[in-house]
């Protein structure tokens, strides 16, 4: 009884203290009144937790507002300095690397291509290491201050058994050649810092609906379109995973039975058809060493000079898009649909008028009405930012704790790249 007791105190200040950390992380700066409005506590407790908050550095008093007749009210926000995120992008043709403090400022960044090896998984493992140790150096950045490595990856991730340090995280994907990939094992010979690992499309869903787009809906889709296409199912506030963390494969969702062969494998899918590298492939004029971001590029400009065969290639995309949209709509009863990734922002301000003509009419009439469509408001770095997210929502989660690093386990699985 008294170990239940006792365990149920510090269940309770936990809970409190991640109530309160949580609130002035998404709302802040706030008063201690309004705290106590928002998340019920008693003024006691809002007291006596933002005492301990205060006393460990996690948050910190931010300048006063007047309250009607009486002294004015301090207020407190989180203390963007006290700790470090990392988030990490395996893109389709390079691994970027960023250190975050609290407030999501980035303090430095490492972009490494993916060079010849393409997603060699040593290759790519050791570009994410060396990305970290660059980022690490250049800032001068204590280890113990940062919160985790959160990993955003173009592929299906199992968890595994729930292991703090990220043991059994599996990485399957069919368009760049992983089957079964250990990376949490592989990046664990590296690094002793906790390594969080999702799907890229899944954290450029969380960074937009805490940040950006997805602010202030329940239910929403956000489609990640770039070199391939995904998106992140948001229902009644939740990622919608499926069984085994898949749902959401949307860009292999088809479109043309018996078309264009896609990267998977299968014929139709959506990807083949909107996917950056299928339309700079489809258009056949990229130029020669620019790389698939130039080659949409010149596409764009090539439309926006009125060449025929470019219009109307960017015309099928957009129709193709907004009847894939369509059936999202139809399916998933969305609030909103956000199109982010560097592809959907580069080529979105041409195309969503034809996008959403073409989602309204190939939707059911009463759920599209529901639904708006817009484009992604953090940039074409957002996977970055919501692979960051995914060692924040633990640190909100405990209350503001710091991890425990895990032991680093080298030299069995791989050497430390050098
Ligand atoms: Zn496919």
């Amino acid at each position: 009884m008294t170990v239940r007791g006792k365990k149920t105190v510090r269940d309770l200040r936990r809970g409190s203290r991640s109530a309160l950390l949580r609130r002035l992380y998404f709302d802040g700066p706030l008063s201690r009144q309004e705290l106590g409005v928002i998340t019920g506590l008693s003024a006691g407790s809002i007291s006596n937790v933002t005492g301990e908050l205060l006393a460990d550095g996690l948050i910190e008093e931010c300048g006063s507002v007047e309250s009607d007749g009486g002294r004015p009210r301090i207020l407190l926000q989180v203390a963007a300095g006290r700790a470090r995120l990392v988030g990490v992008d395996v893109g389709e043709t390079q691994v970027r690397v960023a250190l975050f403090d609290l407030a999501r400022t980035e303090l430095a960044a490492s972009d490494r291509p993916l060079s010849d090896c393409g997603h060699d998984v040593d290759h790519v493992v050791e570009l994410i290491l060396s990305g970290l140790a660059e980022v690490l150096e250049r800032t001068g950045t204590d280890p113990a201050t940062v919160l985790g490595v959160g990993i955003g990856v173009p592929g299906i991730v199992d968890q595994g058994d729930p292991a703090p340090d990220g043991l059994g995280i599996v990485v399957h994907s069919q368009t760049v050649g992983w089957e079964g990939v250990p990376l949490g094992r592989l990046l664990r010979a590296g690094t002793d810092l906790p390594l969080f690992v999702d799907n890229g499309a899944k954290t450029l869903g969380q960074a937009e609906m805490w940040f950006g787009a997805g602010r202030g809906v329940r239910h929403a889709v956000i489609a990640l379109f770039g070199s391939g296409v995904g998106a992140c199912v948001i229902a009644d506030g939740v990622r919608f995973r499926g069984a085994t963390s898949s749902a959401g494969e949307w860009g292999h969702t088809k479109v043309h039975v018996g078309g264009r062969r896609c990267r998977c494998g299968a014929r139709g899918c959506l990807e083949a058809y909107v996917g950056a590298e299928a339309l700079v492939e489809r258009w056949g004029a990229a130029p020669p060493d620019g790389g698939e971001k130039a080659g949409l590029a010149a596409l764009l400009a090539a439309a926006e000079a009125g060449e025929p065969a470019a219009t109307g290639l960017l015309a099928e995309a957009a129709e193709y898009l907004g009847a894939a949209i369509a059936d999202l709509v139809n399916l998933f009863n969305p609030e909103r649909i956000v199109i982010g990734g560097w592809a959907g922002l580069l080529l979105g301000p041409r195309l969503l008028p034809a996008i959403r003509a073409a989602a309204t009419e190939y939707a059911l009439r009463f759920p599209r009405e529901q639904t708006s469509i817009v484009l992604g408001m953090l940039g074409p770095e957002a996977v970055t930012v919501g692979a960051a997210t995914l060692p924040l929502t633990d640190f909100l989660d405990s209350g503001g704790e710091f991890p425990r690093r895990a032991e680093p386990r080298a030299r069995e699985v791989r050497a430390t790249p050098a």
